[in-house]
């Protein structure tokens, strides 16, 4: 899940960046509101998490213009008190959720977890392949209903890999929904990623669902499905 924050009071930017990085998200930080409406307008992100005051434009204003243009991304605003006036403004601005600052962590991730829910397309609340579970509420991953203990970057790999199951996902695409500028993993560390992930999901398993192909990247599927439908199998 790769999500943009807008956020012009750098410390704080930072504080938040760091803190969505340790619940598995990539975080892409920008300081005004022309280069989040740039970046947003240019790149497929899954959420925005945008400060309505913002220089150059403001939260608003790049909400607004983003829903002019028919860019869907989900939103959230940071307001900076509890001004109902200022909520309206950024809901009917085409936000489709607010928080007031301060605020916590956990109500922070709360929200952005049910942002990422809101659109089924883009995250429905299970996810699964075979008898491979990912709950995207609580972030439990079972396999054959037994609880699968992965690390945030673990998860995040797995649900990207899942949300695309059927279709190979490459390891730039992963680098960049799974990581960011900040985190680039260098693509032999993908390999050792999706290596340890493999050993935890498929590890004990009747049928493997984690799939290499060489010189491209990977596929998540139960390949059985592939061979009754008469699809060519995986390596
Ligand atoms: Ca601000």
């Amino acid at each position: 899940m790769r999500l943009l924050l807008a956020e012009d009071e750098k410390r704080l930017a930072e504080l938040v960046a760091r803190a969505l990085r340790a619940e598995g998200y990539a975080v892409h930080v920008v300081h005004d509101g022309e280069t989040a409406l740039a970046e947003l307008s240019a790149h497929g992100y899954d959420a925005a998490v945008l400060d309505v005051g913002l220089p150059e434009r403001d939260g608003l204003a790049v909400s607004a213009e983003l829903r002019q243009r028919n860019v869907r991304v989900p939103i959230l605003m940071l307001t900076a008190r509890d001004s109902i006036a200022e909520r309206v403004a950024g809901l009917d601005a085409g936000a489709d959720d607010y928080l007031v600052k301060p605020f916590e962590f956990a109500e922070l991730f709360a929200r952005v977890r049910a942002l990422l829910r809101r659109q089924p397309a883009v995250l429905p609340a299970v996810l699964g392949v075979a008898d491979l579970a990912l709950d995207t509420r609580s972030h439990v991953v079972t396999r054959a209903g037994r609880e699968l203990s992965l690390t945030p970057k673990e998860y995040t790999m797995l649900q990207y890999l899942v949300r695309h199951a059927g279709r190979v996902v490459t390891r730039a695409e992963l680098v960049e929904h799974v990581w960011d500028d900040r985190q680039d993993p260098g693509s032999n560390a993908i390999d050792v990623y999706v290596g340890r992930l493999r050993r935890k999901v498929d590890r004990d398993a009747a049928v493997p669902l984690i799939h290499t192909r060489r010189g491209t990247g990977y596929i998540v599927a139960d390949l059985r499905d592939a061979i009754r439908g008469g699809a060519p199998s995986a390596d």
